[in-house]
């Protein structure tokens, strides 16, 4: 089975009040939008689920809700929703009065405690570009002591909620997001251990470089996806370097760039390459099974 499907898809709910800015969010991050279109973007009046599927690690689905959810609207099914949540993002507009969106976040966190303990909180304090340092910072403070008092106040001071300072005219929109994104993949430093494993037993080879790097899947199969298990591609770049490109997993592919004298020995780099291959392929295998015995649990 493929260890890549989207049963380790981790599903990532974006919410908020109207006009809090959540899909410029989803523009800038995940659609290379520049900020300043995000000026005439509609505002979202629909749920909107969209898969982000760029690869294996930024894997999964944003759910773009409009600011004022009914939970008492039979019509919504939010217990399934947040039943198969990983993160739930909450944007706050920094620039605004927050009273009522600090009452929304209250209402939305603890109904989806409820249904699903396991979720992250993430609450984006938004917009601070706007703001002055000092600003910022007591902000910060007031959002976190409200939010947190409100949680005290209803017994409920387990629930932990992260707060990120963020605008879409600088990185700390990219760094919350990754922030966020890597809670949710816990193989990400198992990845990066073993990377780092595989390049110093081949660091005996003078090679220059190794990238490990995502493919873009272009369809949810890999069908008509000119990449596959086969896929492998060697390209002489100069006289002295010599690129070489290895399948990894259906999302991943590693790119090494080798003097041409060590390439002689490609037997090597190719066996090397297997037990990185193998490695990984665990790493994610046993996660699956993590997910689906959690699976199996909820169902009980
Ligand atoms: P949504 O209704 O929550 O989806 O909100 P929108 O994404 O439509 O954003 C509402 C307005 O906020 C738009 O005019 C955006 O340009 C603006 N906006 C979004 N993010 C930021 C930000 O980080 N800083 C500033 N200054 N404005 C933002």
């Amino acid at each position: 089975s493929d260890p890549f499907s989207s049963e380790v898809k981790p599903r990532i709910l974006l919410m908020g009040l109207r006009r809090s800015g959540k899909s410029s969010i989803q523009k800038v991050v995940f659609h290379k939008m520049s900020p300043n279109e995000t000026l005439f973007l509609e505002s979202t009046n629909k749920i909107c689920r969209e898969d982000v599927s760029n690869s294996s690690f930024v894997n999964f689905q944003i759910w773009d809700f409009p600011g004022q959810i009914d939970f008492f609207d039979p019509t919504f099914d939010y217990e399934m929703i947040f039943r198969g949540t990983g993160a739930l993002i909450f944007v706050i507009d920094s620039q605004d009065d927050y009273m009522e969106a600090l009452a929304r976040l209250h209402l939305t966190v603890t109904r989806a405690y409820k249904v699903n303990t396991d979720i992250n909180f993430e609450v984006f304090i938004h917009k601070v570009d706007g703001l002055s340092d000092d600003h910022k910072i007591e902000t910060q403070r007031d959002i976190h002591q409200r939010a947190n008092d409100d949680l005290a106040d209803a017994g409920l001071e387990k629930i932990h909620l992260s707060f990120y300072l963020t605008s879409i005219y600088d990185h700390s929109i990219f760094e919350a997001f990754s922030k966020v994104v890597q809670k949710l993949i816990p193989q990400l430093p198992t990845l990066e251990n073993l990377l780092n494993i595989f390049i110093s037993v081949i660091s005996s080879f003078p090679a220059v470089k190794y990238v490990l790097f995502s493919v873009l899947s272009l369809k949810e199969d890999g069908a008509g996806t000119p990449y596959d298990k086969e896929s492998t591609a060697i390209i002489k770049l100069n006289n002295t370097t010599v690129l070489y490109l290895k399948e990894v997993t259906k999302f991943l592919a590693l790119v090494c760039f080798v003097r041409e004298e060590s390439f002689e020995r490609k037997g090597l780099i190719d066996y090397n390459f297997h037990c990185f291959r193998k490695a990984i392929h665990e790493v994610f295998e046993v996660r699956m099974k993590v997910v689906k015995s959690r699976k199996a649990q909820n169902r009980l």
